[in-house]
């Protein structure tokens, strides 16, 4: 059981590191753990719970339902699928999910992410 509570260590000094930062003003769907499952993000982003219409956040504007979510942990990958038109939003709210989905996978595996440092966020241009 070594590693398995190293991870365990790993998971809770994040929930308290993003606890704070979104004390200080962090955008809750910028964490890569869940403040409501106490767990990484891309083990319960599937979670009804996730689900905000109002922000478009796993939401289809187009049918009015959710999107389903499937993590992949082997191969990292994040695929964003609406049951109603069988396509992925494409809005911010989607690349937001994909994105701090493939960061909790990183995190999960003790891997710093690489949120702050790529050119993936070239469209969350906050005027
Ligand atoms: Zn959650
Ligand atoms: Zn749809």
């Amino acid at each position: 059981m070594g590693s398995s509570s190293g991870a365990v260590r790993r998971l809770a000094t994040r929930l308290s590191e993003e606890d704070r930062a979104e004390a200080r003003g962090l955008d809750p769907f910028e964490r890569v753990t869940c403040r409501v499952h106490r767990r990484w993000l891309h083990q319960c982003v599937s979670s009804p719970v996730h689900v905000v219409a109002v922000t478009g956040y796993r939401w289809c504007r187009d049918c009015e339902c959710p999107v389903d979510v499937a993590v992949d942990e082997l191969n990292r990958t994040v695929r964003l699928h609406c049951p109603g038109c069988g396509r992925a939003p494409d809005s911010p709210a989607t690349r937001q999910i994909v994105r701090t989905c493939r960061a909790s996978l990183a995190a999960a595996r003790g891997q710093r992410d690489g949120t702050t440092s790529t050119g993936q966020d070239e469209w969350c241009t906050s005027a």
